[in-house]
């Protein structure tokens, strides 16, 4: 009946699905253990007719025209360029940390020599991640280091990530480097913006194809059953021999054989206020108070006109596989011994190439939306379309 299985209704297993659906006119059949589509980028309007991101602020930008010009296909846009700031000594400053940070909250004559010397290290329009800006000879320049590394780094990794940020892989804080320029924006990508209708309608538009089938509120483990010592896959029972794309966990594909991959979770409070605005841009991080990370207010991003506004808060907490609440795997936690264990299920996943492993949680890696497009998009072509092997 069906030609492809994916496990997940993510961005990752749903590229997959409407390539497989609309350039082979193969049978797909989706399988979600949630309520509904769009994994982690669900959103939906809450009772007051906000929109809202149920599993926090998804915000989309990339560089690689081909991922924007794939999704426009299946969305109108809303042009956003999303800009953050950081509450730091009472002030409200740009992030990533800037030339016009700089000046905010330092006294202009200090910013001045600063900025000269920046500029002069590495020039304008130059990123510059605060792990390697500490690494620098100049006093100065070290001073102000250790500055934005005490005030904007260090407590907001601790919260984030229960870990400072010298105990992570250096890409985590890299993605939010010292910005030597007066672009206040939070990304700089050519192409930014939001779906116009939202993610999960541009998501019903992708999976609206007649040969996709989406089997909703299904844990995959209780339908699929895969013996890889056999290499043999069945489906309700009945052997199944077609790909598998699974965008599930990879440690749960192998019943944890090598130990648990870890996670970080994150619990999200929403409040709708009886007021137009909250706050001046779409997130405020508060590094420094508070046990939450950062307020996203959603009509910042999607443009919605209303009389009341919702905010979220983000407060990160530990993943606990059976825990009820702190059970959703938000972000892999890159470490080289994380990095190692998840190579040992990799490698046990290439024996069987009937199992094609796509996404944040298959693949254990940081990736944002336009990543998972581009990796479903080449992983389609290489191993679904052309059946070879990486
Ligand atoms: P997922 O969305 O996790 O999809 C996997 C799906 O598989 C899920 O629906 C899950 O329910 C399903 N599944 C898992 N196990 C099973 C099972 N056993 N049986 C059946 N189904 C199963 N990226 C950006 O580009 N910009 C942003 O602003 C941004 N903000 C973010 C904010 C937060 C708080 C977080 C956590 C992430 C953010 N991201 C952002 C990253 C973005 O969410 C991911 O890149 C993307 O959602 C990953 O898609 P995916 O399909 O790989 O994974
Ligand atoms: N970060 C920080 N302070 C900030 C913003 C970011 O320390 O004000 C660090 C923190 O470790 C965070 C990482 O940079 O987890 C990446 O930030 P990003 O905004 O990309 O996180 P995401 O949106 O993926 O949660």
């Amino acid at each position: 009946m069906f030609d492809y299985i994916i496990v997940g209704a993510g961005f990752s297993g749903s590229v997959m699905a409407e390539r497989i659906a609309n350039e082979l006119n193969k049978k797909v059949l989706i399988i979600e253990k949630r309520r509904h589509i769009a994994g982690n980028v669900y959103d939906r309007y809450d009772e007051s007719g906000l929109l809202v991101h149920q599993y926090g602020p998804h915000i989309f930008h990339t560089r690689v025209k081909y991922v924007w010009d794939y999704l426009s296909q299946y969305t109108d846009w809303y042009l956003y360029h999303h800009h953050v700031l950081g509450s730091v000594d009472g002030n409200k400053a740009p992030i990533p940390f800037n030339l016009n940070t700089l000046y905010t909250l330092l006294p202009t004559h200090t910013a001045a020599k600063l900025e000269d010397k920046l500029l002069r290290a590495f020039g304008y329009n130059v990123k510059v991640p605060i792990l390697k800006l500490r690494n620098t000879d100049d006093v100065d320049l070290k001073w102000l280091a250790e500055f934005v590394y005490e005030k904007v780094f260090l407590n907001y990794t601790t919260k984030q990530w229960g870990m400072r940020p010298e105990e992570l892989d250096p890409l985590v804080t890299g993605r939010v480097p010292i910005y030597i320029s007066r672009d206040d924006r939070y990304f700089q990508d050519a192409y930014q913006g939001m779906p116009q209708k939202g993610y999960t309608a541009m998501f019903e538009r992708m999976l609206g194809h007649p040969n996709i089938k989406i089997m909703l509120n299904t844990d995959y483990r209780e339908v699929i059953k895969a013996d890889w010592e056999r290499k043999a896959v069945t489906l309700f029972g009945v052997p199944f021999r077609g790909k598998v794309i699974f965008t599930g966990k990879i440690d749960e594909l192998f019943d944890y054989e090598y130990g648990e991959l870890p996670y970080r979770s994150l619990r999200f409070q929403f409040e709708t206020l009886h007021q137009e605005r909250f706050q001046n841009v779409g997130t405020v991080n508060y590094p420094n108070e508070y046990d939450f990370t950062r307020i996203t207010e959603f009509k910042h991003l999607t443009g919605q006109q209303h009389g009341y506004t919702t905010i979220v808060k983000e407060y990160p907490q530990a993943y606990i596989k059976d825990v009820e609440g702190q059970n959703i795997p938000y972000y892999p936690i890159p470490r080289p011994e994380n990095q190692e264990r998840y190579e040992k299920y990799r490698d046990k996943a290439k024996e069987f190439d009937q199992f094609v492993l796509l996404g944040r949680l298959a693949e254990y890696k940081y990736y944002d939306m336009d990543a998972c497009v581009a990796r479903a998009l080449r992983l389609f072509e290489e191993k679904v379309k052309g059946g070879t092997q990486e």
